[in-house]
Order: structure tokens, then sequence, then C-alpha cells
């Protein structure tokens, strides 16, 4: 939120949820001004519908994003015409005082999108399920104050752990998710001295642990010589006010 005006990346979890959270926030759903959209799996798209037909929200995503969710039998409501808004990768859109630009993320949805935000008091940085790292988004890791970046999997829990052949293939085969050890070794070349804060999202509840993803990217990004916050972000526990 800044000047009173909000956004909401996401919206993953129902909307009962959504509205407590926000209103334990004591950020009122009439603030709420654009809802970006990374991609259109369940986990991220799930109350999108219902938020933004229920209280009139414009949602941000690229066409193959909203073309997904059209085609998606499990999402029964959908975000309605009059309230989506077309924003393709690579170009900038204004919201109240965020500008921001979204760039292309490999994953295996119909699309998936990296955020790149400025307001007039700093910049904030979101990539979050990350089949690999391009040029491209390297470039947008060192360029924000605040980088909420994915750390999905611990390599060896993943291998021993009780996931099916098919679906270790998928985490780890390049358009699925990004490891501890990935994650830490893209930061530690990339990073630059502007980020002042990291918070690691979208770990996995069977193939990783908070402590791990903390210790694997902590020690690669101090070993380079740099000293951000670092931060992870619980699965089902919500996180408190960050204010800066
Ligand atoms: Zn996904
Ligand atoms: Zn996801």
């Amino acid at each position: 939120m800044e000047d009173g005006v909000a956004i909401v990346i996401d919206a993953g979890i129902g909307i009962r949820m959504t509205m407590k959270h926000l209103a334990n926030y004591c950020l009122p759903m009439a603030a709420v001004k654009g809802i970006l959209l990374t991609h259109d799996h369940m986990d991220h798209v799930k109350s999108v519908g219902m938020i933004s037909r229920k209280n009139r929200i414009p949602v941000y995503a690229t066409s193959d994003v909203f073309a997904g969710m059209m085609r998606n039998p499990c999402l029964t409501v959908k975000v309605p015409a009059d309230l989506q808004r077309t924003f393709e990768n690579g170009i900038q859109v204004e919201i109240g005082p965020f500008r921001i630009e979204s760039f292309t993320v490999p994953h295996d949805a119909s699309r998936n999108s990296g955020y790149f935000i400025e307001t007039p008091r700093t910049t904030f940085c979101i990539m979050t399920d990350i089949g690999h790292m391009t040029d491209e988004m390297v470039g947008y890791l060192g360029k924000a104050e605040n980088l909420v970046v994915e750390s999905n999997y611990d390599p060896y829990m993943l291998e021993a752990g009780r996931y099916p052949r098919f679906l270790k293939d998928r985490i780890k085969g390049g358009l699925g998710h990004i490891s501890n050890p990935q994650t830490a070794d893209a930061l530690a070349k990339h990073l630059t001295g502007k980020t002042k804060r990291i918070w690691l999202c979208h770990l996995s509840e069977e193939n990783n642990h908070p402590n791990k993803a903390f210790e694997t990217v902590s020690q690669a990004i101090s070993a380079a010589g740099l000293s951000p916050e670092l931060f992870v972000l619980r699965r089902r526990i919500p996180t408190g006010i960050f204010e800066w």
C-alpha cells in the first residue's frame, strides 16, 4: 500500500481467508485498485474471479493467462470481461503511485510473469514458480530494494521424498520450480548492494524446510560479501506487515 492505494499479487487462497488477512493487516478492500497475476495455476488464482467480481477490482495478467483461466473448469467464477486488463510482458502499467513492469518467467503454466514495481519511495520485485533463471531475470535480481524470490526445494529432500518420479522430474525439469542451491547461486552472482531485503517464497511443504532454505541462501550471499536482510515466507502462516 502506498498513498492509500493498494495492489495485490495473486489470489491463491479462498476469498474468506483473503478478506480476513487483509482486514487483519488494516488493508481495506476498497483501497485495492488492482490484482496482478503471475500465472494461472490454482495456488495463485483460486479466488481472483470472486474477489474481482465482488469488489469490482481490475485484474492484470497476460492474454495467455486470461485464456488459461477461461479454459479451466475448476475456476468456476471467472474474472468479468470488463475487469480484465491485458498486461503483456515487457510493457509498463501504472496503478496509482505504482509503476509496474513485467517480465517472462519460465514455468509450465499458460505463461508466467515476474513484476518489478517502483513507487516514489522504494522498488520491489517478485519472481516465483521459476523453472530456471533467464538472463533477463537475473538482471532484475539486483534491481530492487525489496526482492521476493522462489526457493522451492532441497534437491536431496526431493530425491529422497515420496513424490512419484514424474512429479520429481516435473519440479526440477527447467519448467517447474527452483531449488535452494539454484536460488542461492543466482543471488550470490547477481545481487547488488541495492537490495536491502529478500524474502524467500513458495517453499515446498514436502521437499524443503524453512531453515534449510535460509541457511543455503544466507551462506551463499554472505560468501559473496552481501548482507541484505533475509526472511523466509511460510506457506500457510501469514507474514506480518513490513514497512519501508
Ligand atoms: Zn505454478
Ligand atoms: Zn505456485
